[in-house]
């Protein structure tokens, strides 16, 4: 039997303050003229339901009391975020884990990915921020019919790879809850001490981290 790490990739592998919490910002400020903060999105996020951000950036303009036509904020969305004419905001992602973690952790484990991003979206990063590393496989959000809280991602990730032992890990309380709903351990990766970390024990997590680099310890 081998042994399956699942990771979602925002927030866990990859730090996404400046790339996609910095496009919903401002996609936010662009149909609203109002620029929240970090920590208001993050107060949504922890609400549930939230684990797509085209639907989080939406929510919050029709909050606001404005109403733009739902793909005419994906596509600003998309086009801050992919950059048309010049560099997107995705290229200020951040590979998370210190040099030699994965490659250590690969000696015991197989790695997959389930995000919310599209399969092609995480290919990106992944080929840029960690080319020497195999994740197989990728599921994203149209790989699947029920996106987080469900579990159809991890089902499909773990049918693809049986028999095995598999851990999720996530930072999004809809990750905790999927794994759940899939019957898969979950090990959540929040800061000490947050409402996020408060969620995830109640969700029954194996373990919660601060960071990916924290990982070996709670294997
Ligand atoms: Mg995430």
């Amino acid at each position: 039997m081998s042994k399956l790490l699942i990771f979602d990739l925002d927030g866990v592998l990859v730090d996404v303050a400046g790339s996609y919490r910095e496009t919903i910002i401002r996609t936010i400020e662009r149909f609203t003229g109002r620029r929240v903060t970090r920590e208001y999105i993050q107060e949504i996020k922890n609400r549930g339901g939230f684990n797509d951000d085209w639907a989080l950036s939406n929510t919050v303009i029709r909050e606001f009391g404005f109403q733009p036509d739902y793909q005419e904020v994906v596509d600003y969305f998309q086009r801050l975020f992919l950059g048309f004419d010049d560099d997107g905001l995705i290229l200020r992602e951040r590979w998370m884990a210190k040099p030699g973690l994965l490659e250590r952790l690969a000696n015991d484990w197989r790695f997959a990915i389930f995000t919310g991003r599209t399969r092609e979206e995480a290919r990106l990063t992944l080929d840029r921020c960690a080319p020497q590393l195999v994740f197989d496989p990728i599921i994203g959000n149209k790989d699947i019919a029920n996106l987080k809280p469900a579990p159809d991602g991890l089902l499909k990730i773990c049918e693809t790879c049986a028999p095995v032992e598999s851990i999720y890990l996530g930072d999004n309380i809809d990750d905790g809850r999927s794994a759940r709903a899939a019957g898969v351990p979950f090990i959540g990766v929040a800061p000490a001490g947050s409402t996020l970390a408060e969620l995830f024990q109640a969700e029954g997590a194996r373990a919660v981290i601060e960071t990916i680099n924290d990982l070996e310890q709670v294997l």
